[in-house]
């Protein structure tokens, strides 16, 4: 594994060095902000792990500034203990996944096995439901051949249901996944979702693929018997 470690302490950054290294893996390092940009368009990394507190330019910046150019290199973020605030800007502004300080050497190399499986199987993986197909290395959709245009949260939801082909999702499991846990979304934003997903893949398609199940969730596709 290529991982581009973004950490300015540098006895930190030593040790992940060391440690990650004595694991097999190759490593950068790049001690602010702004030299890890350059770094990550300079070179592919499997993972970066961001520190969030970093000088001339922040991690929630870099990780916002990294997804706003399509990079698709899993963001693992490193924050102080018990930042929630951080935490949860992280994960918005586009970190896959965060660690909090101090954290064991064991849980990091587990998270980052963990990230880059995720990825890997992204990008080989392209999802279909009948004539729907979800390719989820460019996040582009398509029924019956003709194009989709979806939002980001758009294409989250159908991935999702998707994957849970033949079965209905819960509304609360749609919650948690499409928006993350802890983020204050409403029932309604969420119907408000499905109708706007909803007029995008089924509209003037047959057989209509979104079903509600009222009180319950949706499905995609014809529910599996059992
Ligand atoms: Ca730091």
């Amino acid at each position: 594994m290529h991982i581009l470690i973004v950490e300015d302490e540098q006895e930190m950054a030593g040790l992940l060095t060391r440690g990650l290294e004595e694991e097999s893996c190759q490593v950068s390092v790049a001690r602010d902000g702004r030299a890890a940009l350059e770094l990550s368009a300079l070179e592919a990394f499997d993972v970066i792990l961001l520190d969030v507190m970093l000088p001339r330019m922040d991690g929630l910046e870099v990780a916002k500034r990294l997804r706003g150019r399509d990079e698709e290199t899993p963001v693992l973020m490193l924050t102080a203990r018990d930042a929630l605030g951080d935490i949860v800007k992280g994960l918005d502004a586009g970190a896959d996944d965060y660690l909090t300080k101090p954290f064991s050497f064991v849980e990091l190399l587990a998270r980052m096995r963990a990230l880059v499986r995720r990825q890997q199987f992204r990008r080989k993986n392209v999802l279909e439901v009948s004539d729907l197909v979800l390719d989820l290395t460019s996040h582009r959709s398509f029924r019956a051949g003709e194009e989709i245009y979806l939002s980001v949260t758009e294409f989250r939801l159908v991935e999702l249901l998707a994957r849970n082909a033949g079965r209905i999702v819960a509304r609360h499991e749609i919650l948690a996944n499409v928006w993350g846990p802890g983020r204050e979304v409403s029932e309604n934003t969420l119907d408000a979702f499905v109708r706007l997903l909803r007029k995008k893949v089924d509209h003037g398609a047959e057989p209509r693929l979104i079903r509600t199940h009222r009180g319950f969730g949706y499905s995609l596709g014809p529910l599996t018997r059992v």
